[in-house]
């Protein structure tokens, strides 16, 4: 399966499902499923993070309703997993300007770019946060295949070590033997 590689604290603020939004300059047509791999470094090395106000109350309503999560302020905070594959998310669209409080907006004047260059908002959606991270995974420029050394089949129960990944409904990820009798 694909794998984004973002920086804390985004990646975990987007595999707990209150980020919506990746930005980023360059735009992507992949739709479907991807690994949050939470990358080796923070994006800023000062302690606050600079959010607006309706980001702050975004964190502030999560942790409302989720009293176990600490509202991320400090990425020296020893809870955040770094180099590590965090969860998972879908990237639904890809579009410039997104209504979301997350999404960076691009100037268009007269909706010509005037050089600059646009920051697409990568729409993302069903977020789940693995209760383990997988750790020690390097991170990758682009969207990058993070292959599972090792996972469960879906169906047989079997521990799979193989490559490509079948995924077959309900199942998830099934061997390829499960995978060619179930589409058989
Ligand atoms: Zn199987």
């Amino acid at each position: 399966m694909k794998a984004l590689s973002i920086k804390q604290p985004w990646a975990s603020l987007i595999a707990h499902g209150i980020k919506d939004i990746e930005n980023r300059t360059w735009k992507t047509s992949y739709r479907g499923r991807i690994y949050i791999h939470a990358s080796g470094k923070p994006s800023f090395r000062n302690l606050t993070l600079n959010l607006s106000q309706d980001q702050m109350d975004a964190l502030i309503l999560y942790s409302h309703y989720n009293p176990n999560y600490s509202i991320p302020l400090d990425t020296r905070d020893k809870t955040y997993p770094y180099a590590a594959i965090i969860g998972e998310v879908d990237i639904v669209d890809c579009v410039i300007n997104h209504l979301s409080i997350w999404a960076e907006k691009t100037e268009m004047p007269a909706g010509v770019y005037m050089g600059e260059k646009p920051i697409y908002n990568w729409v993302l959606a069903n977020a789940v946060l693995y209760d383990e991270p997988i750790l020690n995974v390097k991170g990758k420029l682009s969207l990058w295949d993070y292959i599972d050394p090792n996972f469960e089949c879906g169906y047989c129960d079997n521990l799979v070590n193989e490559y490509p990944e079948f995924e077959y409904g309900d199942y998830g990820k099934v061997c390829a033997n499960c995978f060619s009798g179930l589409t058989g």
